[in-house]
């Protein structure tokens, strides 16, 4: 993985911003403008109350001078009253259009992560560091989307109401908006220092999190209870949880009271123009500049005003900064390496050829396939056996194209495989993997999964992987729901590993790829299961592999891995007969087969 924290493109706030309301205006023009509305309605609505109140102030002041009628005074005061109704209703309509545009714009950055997810190379999740890129994107998905928010908050609704209040500040006394500018001055730079603080808190804290996560699901996530029960291990597992949030928390801990501290030196100056400002307004009402009613407006809307301006530099924007820094990894994973290609035609995998090829994973200094060299022409079926370790699944990794080769070259049909683009690679190749999943799905979703568009008979394929749905197991047939999540029924073992091999044989292949079966099925069960196999695979190019030689015996070619390299090649009875590694394994585990 090229990508790292020193070479990493940073975005802009303008960027960030722009990019996600393009995403959503994209999807909901109409939600958009709504959204932009309503924060400008709100912003000025309630810098609007300002004036209904200078205007009922006065209109009361001339009433008890006797210049202004009683008639005139009430009418101001309901103007006022119904100005404060008309506010509520917008406050209460901008919830609803914010949190529903929320929805939407989180909606759609997912939309973009899953997309991202599925374009990048496959040999990237190998990758430890990789996981730290997922689990930091989405936290960084949660934090642009706040970002932009408060960001448009600010620009849409906070500046419509300042720039109301500043022109009002203004017609009353100039030197009123610039006293007031003035004591927040110190703010703006505050806020510059403490975005520099979050940005290296996130990159510095995301290990110990993504640590202590794993460590508390050790303890306490459904597929690992059992053994950790069994152990006694809570205690190791807990003591590493509480190291790793314990540094974790130091770290937040650490940034939080610099923030604090610097917080509390901008509040001063804060105070400084608010008791400037009062006493300003105070001289010029007592020099007859400002009229009473101005000076009870002002005043009255002071507090709110300091309380916005304090909200907006020292939280909002302190919050955005933070934020700004996690948001950057959203981006930093939408900016990942994606495998690519260039030729995007059919293949017919007459021919695949693997010569002198390597590979190496992210990450590792050894390498776990060395200079292998090897051709299958269409309709073979070539046996891969060896020790664990031996490096057979990696082969098959590379076989479907999931992986590429880090030396040599992998040909298809003649072309290289890095040419191919990821569509025409994977369309016809199917494969049961080793580690298959238990998809928490029904029979009918499990099996069909693996071809979503394919009009083929999923009950023929559990046939075939001989997956019997009998009624008393599955009430639902078809659609009984499998694993305890969500309320179906589990299986035995070797159940899933039957649904997963009906899962590789429901995909339209041309070539198959079968990686043992680990724990879940014994011996004889699995020779019999890669019998019938290489049965229905019989006009197709299929690969078996297998630690257990007796499984292997039917295919036109055995290939013998160990440590990473071909030891040995031929059929069964040639390898037999030569006498070497593949005799020895033999021999050593035919009493299994007796
Ligand atoms: P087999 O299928 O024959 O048991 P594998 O292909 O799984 O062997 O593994 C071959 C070698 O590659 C082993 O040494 C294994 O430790 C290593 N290996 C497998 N997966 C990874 C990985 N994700 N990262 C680093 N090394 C790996
Ligand atoms: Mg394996």
């Amino acid at each position: 993985m090229k990508r790292n924290g020193s070479d990493r493109k940073q975005r802009t706030l303008l960027y960030m911003v722009c990019h996600l309301l393009k995403l959503v205006g994209q999807s909901n023009p109409g939600m958009t403008l709504l959204f932009f509305l309503i924060l400008m309605g709100t912003g000025v609505c309630t810098a609007g109350n300002v004036f209904f109140k200078q205007n009922f102030f006065d209109r009361v002041e001339e009433l008890v001078r006797g210049s202004a009628t009683m008639g005139l005074a009430v009418g101001s005061g309901i103007a006022m009253a119904l100005f404060l109704i008309f506010t509520l209703i917008v406050q209460a309509a901008s919830e609803l259009i914010q949190n529903n545009f929320n929805l939407l714009l989180r909606g759609q950055m997912g939309r973009l992560l899953n997309e991202k997810a599925a374009r990048i190379s496959p040999v990237v999740f190998e990758d430890s560091r990789f996981l730290d890129h997922v689990s930091k994107a989405y936290t960084g998905m949660e934090a642009a989307a706040a970002v932009m928010h408060s960001t448009l908050s600010i620009c849409i609704g906070e500046t419509a109401y300042f720039i109301f209040m500043g022109s009002y500040f203004f017609s009353i006394k100039p030197a009123l908006l610039f006293m007031f500018g003035l004591s927040f001055a110190p703010s703006i730079i505050g806020s510059v220092i403490r975005r520099r603080m979050y940005a290296q808190l996130e990159n510095r804290s995301a290990p110990y999190r993504r640590k202590y996560e794993y460590f508390k699901r050790c303890i306490c996530a459904r597929e690992y209870v059992k053994e950790t029960r069994l152990w006694r291990a809570e205690g190791f597992f807990g003591k590493l949880y509480r190291e790793n949030l314990g540094k974790y928390t130091q770290l937040q801990w650490r940034t939080e009271r610099h923030s604090e501290l610097t917080e509390v030196a901008l509040r001063f100056f804060l105070l400084i123009g608010y008791v400037g400002t009062i006493a300003m307004l105070f001289y010029y009402v007592f020099q007859g500049q400002v009229t009473v009613g101005a000076f009870a407006a002002v005043f009255a809307s002071l507090d709110q005003l300091f309380d916005r301006m304090e909200s907006v530099f020292n939280y909002r924007i302190g919050d955005i900064m933070r934020g700004f820094g996690a948001a950057q990894n959203f981006y930093a994973f939408l900016d990942l390496k994606e495998r690519e290609g260039t030729d995007g035609t059919p293949l017919k995998r007459e021919r695949i050829e693997l010569k002198d090829l390597s590979f190496t994973y992210p990450n590792s200094a050894e390498s776990a396939l060395k200079n292998i060299s090897l051709t299958v022409k269409k309709g073979e079926t070539v046996a891969i056996v060896g020790v664990n370790g031996s490096g057979k699944s990696t082969l098959t990794r590379l076989l479907l194209g999931l992986f590429l080769p880090t030396e040599g070259h992998l040909l298809i049909d003649g072309k290289s495989v890095e040419e191919i683009r990821p569509e025409a690679l994977y369309k016809g190749s199917s494969a049961v993997f080793q580690r298959y999943q238990c998809y928490k799905m029904t029979v009918e979703e499990n099996t069909r999964l693996s071809d979503v568009n394919s009009a083929g008979r999923v009950d023929e394929a559990l046939k075939k992987a001989d997956f019997p749905l009998d009624s008393d197991k599955f009430a639902k047939g078809l659609d009984t729901m499998l694993g305890k999540d969500f309320g179906g029924i589990d299986l035995s073992g070797g159940q899933w590993q039957r649904l997963a091999i009906a899962r590789g044989l429901y995909r339209e292949h041309d070539m198959i790829v079968l990686d043992e079966p680990t724990a879940a099925i014994d011996p004889l069960e699995e020779a019999d299961i890669y019998r019938k196999f290489t049965e229905i695979s019989k006009d197709k190019t299929a690969f078996i592999v297998t630690h257990r030689l007796g499984s292997a015996k039917i295919a036109d070619r055995i290939i013998v891995m160990d440590g990473g390299r071909i030891v040995e090649t031929g059929t069964h009875e040639e390898l037999m007969e030569l006498g070497g590694r593949y005799r020895e394994m033999y021999d050593a585990q035919a009493k299994w087969y007796a």
